[in-house]
């Protein structure tokens, strides 16, 4: 692939899927089109995967876990790995053209989408070669006498990686290269929005690494039966997803006959608490920021602001001011920091829910509908809604848009009432001059990660993992490694 350092512009990816080693159109050679949102054109297509071809790569994938040695080489696992992390790397600026194609994704943002999943193929890599596969644990007393035990951690078989469109070459990423080098083979099925950041990735297994035919495959398609149809395979071992809770709650009960293991990362509906001794002066621009960053498409976005009463107009002011000045525009500007949402569907859902929740009672103080000067792809206003019930929909529905909702509080217990009256339970923020004040809330808030103060709880060594209807399991640090393998325990004599 020639260097396309420092271009810019629409680019379209890969159309093949990668099954068995091959790349290939689908047999009917039916496509699928994938648009670009900060201009509504169609960028190109990408070939419409059927459940045929689903089960080809699931049959692939399984002979590569059985008859191969994937599972057995792990120093083969890190140099093939390192050789993709490299491969990644070269083909960079030409990954991150078809990101911006399909996401929308402003470019000044991107560093979390292309810089981030690259350098996190290289870290599993040597965390993977590193990992202590074989573990003494003591030696037992039993009736017949004393017994030693060893712990083995393997790899589960075939994992079926569903991904999302948000930070969709980050999440390919982050479902399949731990998964892969803890030794499983993988099916991968991007989400029909974005293919290419799929596509691109087994183009580049294919053509520039040794990586054996079979152990990594990417199927793409326009419909929702060929994700299901992985979902529900009795050849696969684990499914991995992330997206949306609904989509959990199938894939789950697909999974449940097979009885898979299953790594759910679903939504989200965060709260961030603001105490009543907290720097507003810094916690508010941020909080604005993060809202719109991505156009409000994360699932971690913490978009209940719930403000003391006592400094309720001051903290509305500072969101306000933020919001009114950010720079939103086409992803292709280097400055801008929202783009448009991914499609005109999304982008209908949020200015949905916005209305729903005036009619719901609450204030619109800046924003709720499109951009005056943006008629042209799916821009959304930075919108900031205030005096918003928590029991209304816009309070405990996901909105994936750039919308905060404000709710004011009396007391530190009514705010944490608040903040846990929510079926998800995700992230969350606190903001506070007394960290330790800070920390105790953070304590009782019923969620998978907090941060305090700005300070951000996500990072390729800390475990992430939602609580309630936003998950099971974690991905990243030790705990999320370990969840791509099992434990087998064996005694045996001393
Ligand atoms: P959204 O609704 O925002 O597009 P989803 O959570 O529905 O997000 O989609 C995330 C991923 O899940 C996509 O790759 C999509 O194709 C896939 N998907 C959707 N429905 C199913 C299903 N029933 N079984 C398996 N995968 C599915």
């Amino acid at each position: 692939m020639e260097s396309e350092q420092n271009e810019t512009g629409v680019l379209a990816g890969d159309e093949r899927m990668l099954i068995d080693g091959e790349l290939r159109h689908t047999a009917s050679g039916a496509t699928f089109d994938v648009i670009h949102p900060a201009s509504e054109q169609v960028a190109g297509v990408a070939t419409d995967g059927t459940v045929a071809d689903m089960e080809a790569a699931v049959g692939a994938a399984r002979r590569a876990f059985d008859a191969g040695d994937w599972s057995r080489d792990v120093e083969f696992r890190r140099h093939c790995l390192m050789q993709l992390h490299e491969a990644l790397d070269r083909n960079k600026e030409r990954l991150r053209r078809i990101l911006i194609t399909e996401v929308g994704c402003p470019v000044t943002v991107t560093g979390s989408q292309i810089e981030a999943p690259i350098h996190e193929v290289a870290h599993w890599a040597e965390f993977g070669a590193a990992f202590d596969y074989l573990r003494y644990n003591g030696v037992h007393e039993t009736p017949l006498g004393p017994a030693k035990r060893v712990l083995r951690y393997e790899p589960h078989g075939v994992v079926g990686a569903i991904t999302p469109w948000n930070v969709p070459l980050y999440l390919n990423v982050a479902e399949t290269v731990p998964a892969l080098m803890a030794g499983n083979t993988v099916v991968l099925k991007p989400a029909q929005l974005t293919p290419w950041s799929g596509t691109e990735l087994g183009r580049i297994v294919a053509e520039e690494t040794d990586i054996p035919a079979g152990v990594f495959n990417v199927v793409v398609s326009n419909a929702n039966e060929v994700g299901a149809a992985l979902t529900a395979d009795p050849r696969v071992d684990m499914i991995t997803f992330t997206g949306s809770t609904a989509t959990g709650r199938a894939i789950l009960a697909a999974a449940a006959p097979t009885v898979k293991k299953t790594l759910l990362e679903l939504g989200g509906k965060s709260a961030h608490i603001v105490l009543d001794d907290a720097d507003l002066g810094s916690a508010m621009p941020l909080a604005a920021m993060m809202a719109c960053v991505m156009s409000g498409q994360s699932c971690v976005l913490p978009s209940r602001i719930l403000l003391p009463r006592s400094r309720y107009e001051e903290g509305i002011e500072g969101l306000k001011q933020m919001m009114e000045n950010f720079p939103v525009g086409d992803p292709w500007t280097p400055g801008v920091m929202q783009g448009p949402q991914i499609s005109e569907t999304q982008r209908q859902k949020v200015l949905g829910l916005i209305r729903d929740g005036i009619d719901d009672g609450a204030r619109l103080v800046t924003g709720g509908g499109i951009p005056g000067n943006l008629p042209v792809g799916y821009y959304t206003q930075p919108t900031l809604l205030v005096d918003v019930d928590p029991n209304s929909r816009i309070a405990q529905e996901e909105i994936f848009g750039p919308v905060l909702t404000v709710t004011p509080y009396d007391t530190d217990d009514e705010a944490v009432a608040i903040a846990n009256n929510s079926i998800y339970g995700l992230s969350g923020e606190v903001s506070s001059a007394d960290v330790d004040r800070a920390f105790a809330i953070a304590a009782r808030m019923r969620t998978g990660n907090v941060s305090i103060n700005g300070k951000s709880h996500f990072g390729i060594n800390s475990p992430f993992g939602g609580t309630g209807q936003s998950g099971l399991g974690y991905r990243n640090g030790t705990h999320g490694y370990e969840e791509y393998l099992h434990i087998k325990t064996i005694g045996m004599p001393e």
